[in-house]
């Protein structure tokens, strides 16, 4: 089984966020609370999803 990665300062915030979650879906939706809440993204705009998933690892 492979897990999903992301961290928040590899998409440039100044944030020690990281996120370890079994499914893409689930790591999206810590995504977007995260970002609303810590990064004021009430939507994530297109470049961000961009940028978001393309640093997100799995392994
Ligand atoms: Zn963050």
């Amino acid at each position: 089984m492979s897990r999903f990665y992301y961290k928040c300062r590899d998409v440039g915030f100044d944030c020690s966020y990281e996120l370890d979650q079994p499914t893409m879906k689930d790591i999206w939706a810590k995504i977007r609370i995260h970002n609303r809440y810590a990064h004021n993204q009430f939507e994530i705009p297109p470049e961000w999803e961009k940028k978001i998933g393309d640093s997100i690892q799995e392994k």
